[in-house]
């Protein structure tokens, strides 16, 4: 029994010297993180047009964590005990952040030029690990939600989680309509979700974008034994690896991979336009200008292929068949094959 006890309150002293010494850590990192006076916020945030010395965070000598930005938590820290996340709370309820990085919030009414302009732009940010995470702010999600959203871009990519779509283009709320899916393929939902984009929303630009690694290409490319509706998935992509084996023959996985990657882009912005003839039609008015992207994922780079190789002899094809309505389940009708035999000739290098 006194043997008992003695354990019992042996585990209690532990508890109680970590309480301690998170609640040290607490009180010690508050002042630094919670409550630094603005004008220490200001100059700690260097201008971005200041290139390479400065505007890295700082890394902390003892663990290399990046050092919080000042004003924020940041997500790695332990989180504060109740009462000092309750005098967090008083102090700043639901505040703006005063210096923000001045990079505009956009609202429709740009080119697709200027639109692949602010991605590029983001993209190198976001590569350089210098976000500047624009129309983020609470008065901006209410704003949008009131007025309505006026993206300036429809993305279709993987739905990877290592594409984090807003952060990689370092754009924010109701700037970017999203569609993601594994694999990035054009189904029946994802046309009519990018079909939603472009002709309701009027966004100008179209990316299509691949990635990296794509575990959906990867199992398309290796034949892997898949069950159930991922199987459908695997189907969309096979004609992209059919391409990507026909133009590269001899290579191993990986390089097959990295190649039907880009041909499975191609692959879904022709399947948009053979599916849609909303799509079709806006591409071919000029209201909309369609490209295709690839995201490596070990550095966050985005390369913007530019509109299909084949574009406008694909829109020449598919305007002289005769209208078969919208949504199509057929992923490769000859025309495709041959033009897409073509493209390989021409296009078939690997990024
Ligand atoms: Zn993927």
């Amino acid at each position: 029994m006194a043997k008992r006890t003695s354990m019992v309150l042996a585990a209690a002293a532990g508890v109680l010297t970590a309480l301690a010494l998170v609640s040290t850590a607490g009180l010690a990192r508050g002042p630094e993180t919670n409550h630094a006076p603005a004008p220490s916020k200001q100059a700690a945030k260097p201008a971005p047009s200041h290139g390479a010395e400065p505007t890295k965070p700082q890394k902390s000598a003892a663990k290399g964590e990046e050092a919080p930005k000042t004003g924020e938590a940041k997500g790695g820290a332990k989180p504060a005990p109740a009462a000092e996340r309750k005098i967090d709370a008083e102090a700043e309820p639901v505040a703006e952040r005063p210096v923000k990085a001045k990079v505009a919030a956009v609202d429709g009414g740009i080119s697709a030029e200027k639109g692949l302009a602010l991605l590029a732009e983001g993209n190198a940010r976001w590569v350089a690990n210098q976000n500047e995470n624009p129309a983020d702010e609470p008065s901006r999600r209410a704003k949008v939600a009131e007025e309505g959203q006026k993206p300036f871009v429809t993305v279709l990519t993987c739905a990877d989680s290592r594409l984090p779509v807003e952060r990689l283009f370092d754009r924010g709320v109701g700037e970017v309509f999203v569609v993601r899916v594994a694999g990035n393929i054009a189904g029946v939902s994802e046309t009519g979700t990018v079909e939603y984009g472009l002709g309701h929303l009027k966004t100008p630009l179209l990316v299509v974008m691949g990635h990296s690694k794509c575990g959906a290409v990867a199992a398309a490319a290796s034949g892997a034994e898949v069950h159930g509706s991922v199987a459908k998935i695997l189907d969309t992509i096979r004609p992209a690896i059919e391409r990507a084996k026909r133009n590269n023959p001899g290579v191993d996985e990986k390089a097959l991979v990295a190649a039907a990657v880009k041909e499975n882009v191609w692959q879904t912005i022709f399947d948009l336009l053979k599916q849609s003839d909303e799509v079709r039609g806006m591409v071919e008015r000029g209201e909309v200008k369609g490209v295709g992207a690839v995201c490596d994922i070990s550095t966050g780079k985005v390369d913007i292929l530019g509109e299909h190789p084949w574009q406008s002899e694909l829109m020449d094809v598919l305007a002289s068949r005769k209208p078969a309505g919208n949504h199509e389940a057929k992923a490769e009708p000859a025309a495709h094959g041959a033009k897409a035999a073509q493209a390989d000739d021409g296009h078939g290098d690997e990024h």
